[in-house]
């Protein structure tokens, strides 16, 4: 039964290192709990902060002891009443191939309605997290025009196709040529820019936002996010959902001063958790599996297989190797 421990915390870019592959024996599940078998491990960027000493809303991990992220798992056996064996579940689980649970935070999946996968992506938080941060605090209406840094990834291509559906004009910016593609192609975006060709992108976002930028949804950060601002409309709203630019920064980098534009142009600049809008979950699912079932959403994975992978696929996040979403299949 492996394991993936934190090593070391990481200065910078995470590395292998940082981890550690053990492995001790399955566990018996207690009366009450419930055994568990990983099927399916999310990977995503805000566990680096995790990684940190530093306290930030959700505590960090311990060295020595198992990091955790979204995963959808089997139960094998059950000592619990809610669960039985052969159910699918989701929680926020251990990297563990088997571990117990009390049941607590396990939320029951089936594959009637989408794959299992799904739960970890469009229908789960990074799914949430596009909805709820778009149409809560984006507030997109009927003809404007909706900017999304991160565009190719699990937050991005949701949120440029729910922007979409809610008839913005979308312009998505990612980090090659391929996503560039995918974007337009398959995901239904009007434009996309490669940031990392592109060699002034503030004038870049100028020219394809004719009409300026109404919503600027940043997943990034930093020197992107300052091109996307310096673009906006007056009364322009920007959800705060991710810096992942700034992730790995051992100093915090100075920028332009962007208060000036946020006051002159009385824009709402506002940061979200996803946990913030937790009321809000079943009607933003109920929302996004329709859309899914009615061939209007587009899921996009990539899956990486095996379960001491998950490390790398975790560190690939920050070299943008993933479409869509992340996600370690065991
Ligand atoms: P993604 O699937 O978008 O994966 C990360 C992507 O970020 C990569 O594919 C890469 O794409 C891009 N990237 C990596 N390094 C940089 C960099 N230095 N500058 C610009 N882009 C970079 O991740 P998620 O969709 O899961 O998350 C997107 C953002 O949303 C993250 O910042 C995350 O922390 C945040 N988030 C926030 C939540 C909240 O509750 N507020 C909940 C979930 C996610 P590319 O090839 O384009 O560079």
């Amino acid at each position: 039964n492996k394991k993936i421990l934190l090593n070391k915390r990481p200065h910078g870019k995470p590395t292998r290192n940082d981890f550690k592959i053990s492995s001790e024996e399955v566990p018996i599940p207690n009366d009450n709990e419930v055994l568990l078998k990983t099927l399916y491990v999310s990977v995503d960027p805000y566990l680096r902060g995790r990684m940190n000493e530093a306290k930030s809303y959700v505590p960090p991990f311990e060295l020595n002891k198992p990091l955790q992220s979204g995963i959808i798992a089997e139960v094998m056996e059950s000592k619990q009443a809610d669960f039985k064996k052969g159910d699918f579940v989701s929680g926020n689980l251990e990297w563990k191939e088997y571990q117990t649970s009390n049941g607590k935070g396990l939320h029951k999946v089936t594959q009637n309605e989408a794959k299992l996968s799904s739960y970890l992506g469009v229908l789960g938080m990074t799914g949430l997290t596009a909805y709820l941060g778009l149409t809560e605090i984006g507030l997109p209406k009927k003809g404007e025009t909706l900017v999304v840094s991160g565009a190719g990834g699990a937050v991005g291509t949701v949120v440029g196709q729910v922007g979409k559906l809610l008839g913005c004009t979308v312009i998505g910016l990612t980090g090659s040529d391929e996503k560039v593609d995918l974007l337009t192609a398959t995901f239904n975006f009007d434009h996309a820019i490669n940031y990392k060709t592109t060699p002034n992108l503030k004038e870049a976002i100028k020219s394809t936002c004719p009409n300026g930028v109404d919503i600027y949804f940043d997943n990034v950060g930093g020197e992107i996010s300052d091109a996307v601002v310096a673009n906006i409309n007056k009364y322009a709203r920007l959800p705060v959902c991710g810096a992942i630019s700034l992730y790995n920064e051992t100093e915090v980098p100075v920028g332009p001063r962007l208060q000036p534009i946020i006051l002159t142009k009385s824009a709402t600049m506002r940061g979200f958790i996803i946990s913030d809008f937790a009321e809000k979950f079943p009607a933003a699912t109920k929302q996004l599996s329709a859309w899914l079932k009615e061939n209007k959403l587009t899921s996009s994975e990539t899956i990486v297989e095996g379960f001491d992978n998950i490390p790398q696929a975790f560190i690939d996040l920050f070299e943008g190797k993933n479409k869509g979403k992340m996600i370690v299949k065991i």
